[in-house]
């Protein structure tokens, strides 16, 4: 099943990266890196849980990032979230009883 993107409107677009600045501070959730002490660099709007899982624009489920992170981490699933699911795993509940 796919799930179309909802495109968002410039407007909307910077409305969420004021939320997510005032919320996390002006960096990118993944490389720390201060988007003020770099203005050229593209701050985007990643999808913490990917979108084919989360689909929308919920704000729980956003961070800011820079465009080479949010490249970088494509629709993987975050790697603390892989660990905790990983933590979570208990075999006999995959396992057939008899
Ligand atoms: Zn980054």
């Amino acid at each position: 099943m796919s799930v179309a993107r909802v495109a968002l409107s410039g407007e909307a677009r910077a409305y969420l990266q004021c939320v997510l600045a005032a919320r996390d501070g002006r960096r990118c959730f993944y490389c720390r890196r201060n988007f003020r002490a770099r203005p050229g660099r593209r701050k985007t709007l990643d999808h913490y849980i990917p979108h084919r899982i989360w689909p929308g624009w919920a704000v729980d489920n956003l961070v800011l990032a820079c465009e080479s992170c949010n490249l970088a981490k494509a629709d993987a699933l975050p790697l603390p979230l892989a660990w905790l699911l990983l933590a979570t795993f208990r075999r006999e509940n995959w396992e057939l009883t008899a």
